[in-house]
């Protein structure tokens, strides 16, 4: 039987706007309704940028009110009746909406779930609410959105950022030359010390310049670009022939419409992919998910959490991931 709370705390948004439409709000908390259900009492959640874009209106959201998160962690307190893959008491991670809440309710089948070991410390709860979109991000991308090889030149921009610094590292670790691409000196000392070969501050040099000279006037290979609209011309001109251009990203402002023409001068390959798009099968998270955990578990991957807030300072959260000036991956701390 359930013993969960009538209601519960979650951050969230009734009308779009700024960080002063976030709220921390008492609603109620989803109940066991079908027997394969199953209820997750959360531990952490993983800060992201389509946070934001929900609540400013980029993405149109169906919920009010619409309940942040996209990642979390946690522990399984009620499943319904037919449930046989979970029982109370299994360590979860997981991707779904509505992660910044103290409970969330999901299917038995729902695929995106990752079991954790029964031993989970607080750190690998904290790890695992937070390293999943990001990192099956970059991992999916350099796979499938372009397949990252041996010597080629790689652009990565916001290196130091969440998924920007997991692209480094993958990338590195497939044995590509990662030129990063960042703001501030310290970041690219970061992006440095992670795997990258060469470093461009954008703020100070003409990047598309700088690529030529690295690449001995070549372009590179891929350029994978979350910062959008402020740099998209930039990275189709730093392309080889036959390049290709994954923009995944808003950081800057949505890319304005784009002529397919355009490809055809240097047959460049331009993808706007999203992670869903490549972990929908449970064949794929499997494979990408078990990637993951053996990159994260064995050290290979370094995944830096800078920050942890409380779920009622989400808005602090917010405001710091999209002023640009953070590293790494911010993640929320859930009330128990
Ligand atoms: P980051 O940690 O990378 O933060 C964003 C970075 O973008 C900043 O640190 C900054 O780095 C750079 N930036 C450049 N211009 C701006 C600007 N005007 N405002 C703010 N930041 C700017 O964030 P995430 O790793 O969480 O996400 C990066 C992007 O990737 C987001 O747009 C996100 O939506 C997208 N994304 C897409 C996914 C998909 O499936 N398509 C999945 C996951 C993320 P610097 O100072 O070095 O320029």
């Amino acid at each position: 039987m359930s013993t969960i709370p009538k209601t519960h705390l979650v951050s969230g948004f009734e009308t779009t706007g700024s960080y002063d439409v976030i709220k921390t709000l008492e609603v109620e908390t989803p109940q066991i309704t079908s027997p394969t259900d199953i209820i997750i009492k959360n531990k952490y959640a993983g800060v992201n940028f389509i946070d934001g874009y929900f609540r400013m209106g980029v993405y149109p959201s169906a919920n009010k009110p619409h309940i942040f998160g996209r990642e979390g962690s946690g522990v399984v307190t009620a499943v319904g009746d037919a449930v046989t893959k979970y029982k109370v008491g299994d360590n979860v991670a997981y991707m779904s909406p509505n992660a910044f809440a103290q409970h969330v309710k999901l299917p038995e089948d729902y695929i995106q779930i990752l079991k954790l070991k029964n031993e989970a410390s607080e750190s690998d709860f904290k790890i695992y609410g937070g390293a999943l979109l990001q990192s099956l991000t970059a991992l999916t991308f350099i796979t499938e959105a372009h397949e990252v090889k041996k010597d080629e030149f790689i652009l990565v921009w916001a290196a130091a950022g969440g998924v920007g610094s997991i692209l480094v590292q993958l990338a590195s670790q497939r044995g590509a030359k990662v030129i990063a691409i960042a703001s501030t000196t310290d970041k690219l000392e970061k992006a440095k010390e992670l795997g990258a070969e060469y470093v461009i501050n954008y703020k100070t040099e003409d990047v598309v310049a700088r690529v030529k000279d690295i690449t001995g006037g070549k372009g590179v290979a891929a350029s994978f670009n979350s910062v959008g609209k402020s740099s998209f011309e930039s990275s189709f001109e730093s392309l080889a022939r036959k390049g290709t251009l994954v923009s995944f990203g808003n950081a800057s402002g949505v890319v304005p419409p784009f002529a397919i023409n355009r490809l055809s001068a240097k047959n460049i390959t331009l993808l706007r992919p999203q992670v869903f798009g490549y972990i929908t099968e449970e064949s794929e998270w499997k494979h990408y998910s078990t990637i993951l955990r053996e990159e994260l578990d064995s050290g290979k991957l370094k995944f830096e959490i800078s920050k942890v807030y409380p779920l009622k300072d989400y808005s602090q959260a917010a405001k710091d991931l999209e002023s640009g000036a953070t590293t790494g991956k911010l993640v929320i701390e859930i009330p128990q």
